[in-house]
């Protein structure tokens, strides 16, 4: 362990020599490029790789090809997005013949798998980096070897640390700020990589989260949202976290994705009732509506298992706000099944609803089930998934209009001039006519019309 820490402290101070010499050298620092693919916990990573890389040195770049360092951080849910991954590493080809000393570097839960890996070892010759998501830590040590030794360096370790509480953090936003409250997942979901790419859970201290939730509401953040594959396994107890995180002053919101429906208890809706900060609402990722396909995706809940919860919420609050992620098409599924999850969407009235084509995933259980459904059926499925999703979601935020709502003004709207853009409580987009100088506060808006996407509306604050 010291040993690691003298290596990282070694390699740290190098790095930035090297970097030093770099700007006297150029006039400018030398530039990094961080992209980030996938889920909300890949944006929280790479903002701890842009915190230690803004610590030997480095500034930062929307331009990769001006990028002395392009990393790409990314993600395995799916596999068109390690299509694109491919893609963008494909056409770096080039650049990498006319620019030898940029560094490239994949990381992330595609990184980690050992196929994925060599794939890139042996046909992507341009990347000089390739690492998973348990060497975050050891990013200095890693970078070093590569421009010390001119090495190609490829880190899938699947050793489990510590949580480290000692990073720096480089975030995108000065608003809206993501705090992971636990790592990994125990549940085997069948069609699911994350296990195999993410470990098994792990939980930070609530010390730690409450600690860091004060921070960034003393630096002003508005917004947090709490990050773990189950939240609701966070093991030192979700309700009371949310508790004590909802006692800290200030004014400011809490959020949380995502919650395991078999974990989800009322005691976690009588928290969120009667909090003042956390919002009336709830991603509760359903993936089928039908009991048969739940089983051979190994949720571990059953449909009125799952409605009870959304139920017991509505009876306490008729207006909870729901929404999900639903997969169409798992391998073995019917037509009649695909049916009855449009009929539980249209039960539960969700808000908003992510939904998407099974995926294959190699390594996972899923992926040995005979899948007969062919590509166009399950496109068509979804077609006709999101059709039925559009009117169930207009006529159900239609319940909005005429009320008055808190926004969280984010920015300029898409709607027309003179519009900002926002989410309210429920986390639903609100398009709304207000000046500019309430971006970044929360405004009152009166909302005048549901669209099948967002809410539209009028702030009441200067009338
Ligand atoms: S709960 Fe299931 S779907 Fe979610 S990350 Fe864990 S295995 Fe994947």
């Amino acid at each position: 362990m010291a040993e690691t820490m003298l290596k990282k402290e070694y390699a740290k101070a190098e790095l930035l020599k090297l970097n030093n010499r770099f700007s006297d050298l150029n006039g400018h620092a030398p530039l990094a490029y961080v992209h980030s693919f996938g889920c909300q916990q890949n944006v929280s990573d790479a903002e701890k790789l842009k915190g230690q890389l803004s610590q030997i040195g480095y500034d930062f770049t929307d331009d990769m090809t001006s990028a002395q360092l392009i990393i790409l951080n990314t993600c395995a849910v799916r596999e068109n997005a390690e299509d694109r991954v491919f893609g963008t590493i494909g056409n770096l080809k080039k650049f990498k013949q006319q620019n030898p000393d940029t560094i490239i570097a994949v990381c992330g839960c595609m990184a980690q798998q050992k196929h994925i890996a060599q794939k890139i070892k042996s046909t992507y010759r341009q990347v000089d980096l390739v690492f998973g998501t348990f060497a975050y830590n050891d990013l200095y040590q890693m970078l070093f070897e590569v421009l010390s030794q001119k090495t190609r360096v490829f880190n899938q370790t699947e050793k489990i640390t510590d949580i480290s509480e000692e990073f720096s953090q480089l975030r995108s936003d000065k608003l809206r700020a993501f705090v992971p409250i636990m790592y990994g997942c125990n549940n085997f979901c069948t069609y699911c990589i994350v296990p195999y790419v993410r470990g098994r859970e792990r939980s930070r201290k609530p010390e730690a989260v409450v600690k860091e939730v004060r921070d960034l509401v003393s630096d002003g953040y508005k917004e947090i949202t709490l990050l773990g594959q189950n939240v609701n396994s966070y093991s030192y107890g979700f309700a009371a976290l949310l508790k004590e995180i909802d006692r800290i002053p200030g004014k400011f919101r809490i959020r949380f994705m995502s919650s395991h429906p078999k974990d989800a208890s009322k005691e976690l809706i009588d928290t969120i009732i009667e909090s003042e900060k956390i919002c009336k609402c709830l991603h509760l990722p359903l993936q089928s509506g039908c009991d048969r396909i739940l089983k051979l995706m190994n949720r571990h809940y059953d449909k009125a298992q799952y409605l009870d919860i959304i139920n017991y919420a509505r009876s306490k609050k008729p207006e909870f706000s729901f929404s999900t992620d639903i997969i169409v098409g798992f391998p073995g599924e019917t037509y009649d099944e695909f049916c009855e999850t449009k009929e539980l969407i249209k039960q539960v009235k969700y808000d908003n609803i992510y939904s998407f084509v099974y995926s294959r995933r190699s390594g996972t259980k899923a992926a040995e089930f005979e899948d007969n459904i062919s590509d166009k059926q399950k496109g068509l499925w979804l077609r006709e998934l999101l059709l039925e999703q559009r009117d169930v979601t207009t006529n159900w935020l239609s319940r909005f209009v005429g009320k008055t709502v808190e926004v969280l003004a984010e920015g300029e709207g898409r709607l027309a001039d003179g519009y900002l853009t926002g989410k309210n409580d429920e986390g639903i987009i609100v398009e709304f006519k207000a000046d500019k100088k309430y971006i970044g506060e929360f405004v009152q808006v009166r909302i005048t019309k549901a669209m099948n996407w967002a809410l539209e509306g009028e702030s009441v604050e200067d009338k």
